[in-house]
């Protein structure tokens, strides 16, 4: 059994409290402007986004079988059994082949920093360890993301799809989108409309990873690794 998130998009009212507990939790900073940016960053590891009235929330996925994890050369990030894909920052040499390899455009690179590291939400990993739930699943006052064992909410999520006709999408985003992920969502209106892929593969991504990096072939070089930190250039060069 490993634990996961529910976002049932209907229950939410965009209140962004999970924004400023994930903000508190993670020790970054939170302040209106930050609160209107529309997008996950190295600052921001959960977005809620607005469309009309409908929300949604974006974070990481933290995968079943994480394609970051796999590309990543040095076992930075790592899946957890728990669930969260965590993230080693004294192992990573900042190569952002885990930028490349995420499916969703996940990980974040601190290109304003000298010593830049990756960032993205690791489902707050120190808190489920400690048998806590996560920071903005606690915080959320309507339970439009909740916390649990991944199994309970499959079912629960079905149960409210079968038992509440015509106010979902017949649809759990990240049941089988690559192979499975430890956030499950809920929408009445299509995911596409929040960026969600909607042919997204059901085939864990890592197997298609080395297919992945294959495409990108100029982006590598073979031997040690120095990466520039240009935010315009992904080049990496390994003598
Ligand atoms: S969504 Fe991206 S960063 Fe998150 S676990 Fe999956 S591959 Fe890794
Ligand atoms: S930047 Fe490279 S070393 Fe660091 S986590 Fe990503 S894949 Fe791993
Ligand atoms: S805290 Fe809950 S209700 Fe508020 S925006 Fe986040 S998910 Fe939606």
């Amino acid at each position: 059994m490993s634990k996961a998130l529910l976002y049932d998009a209907t229950m939410c009212i965009g209140c962004k409290q999970c924004e400023q507990a994930c903000a508190t939790e993670n020790k970054l900073p939170y302040n209106d402007g930050i609160a209107a940016e529309a997008k996950q960053s190295d600052h921001k590891y959960t977005a809620v986004l607005a469309k009309n009235d409908k929300f949604m929330r974006r974070l990481c996925m933290n995968c079943q079988d994480p394609a970051c994890a796999s590309a990543c050369p040095v076992a930075a990030l790592r899946k957890t059994p728990a669930g969260p894909v965590i993230y080693d920052e004294g192992r990573c040499i900042g190569c952002r082949y885990c930028m490349l390899a995420c499916p969703f455009s996940v990980p974040k690179y601190e290109w304003g920093k000298i010593l830049p590291k990756v960032r993205k939400c690791t489902m707050c990993a120190d808190r489920v360890a400690a048998g806590k739930q996560t920071a903005c699943a606690e915080i959320c006052p309507t339970g439009a993301t909740k916390f649990g064992e991944r199994d309970d909410l499959i079912q629960e999520a079905q149960r409210r799809i079968r038992d509440n006709p015509g106010q979902f999408v017949k649809h759990i985003y990240g049941l089988n989108e690559v192979g499975g992920t430890s956030v499950l969502l809920l929408s009445s209106v299509p995911f596409e409309q929040f960026g969600y892929s909607a042919d997204m593969l059901t085939e864990p991504m890592p197997l298609l990873t080395s297919r992945v990096l294959s495409k990108v072939p100029d982006v590598v070089t073979l031997g040690g690794v120095i990466s520039t930190a240009q935010p315009s250039r992904r080049t990496v060069h390994i003598f």
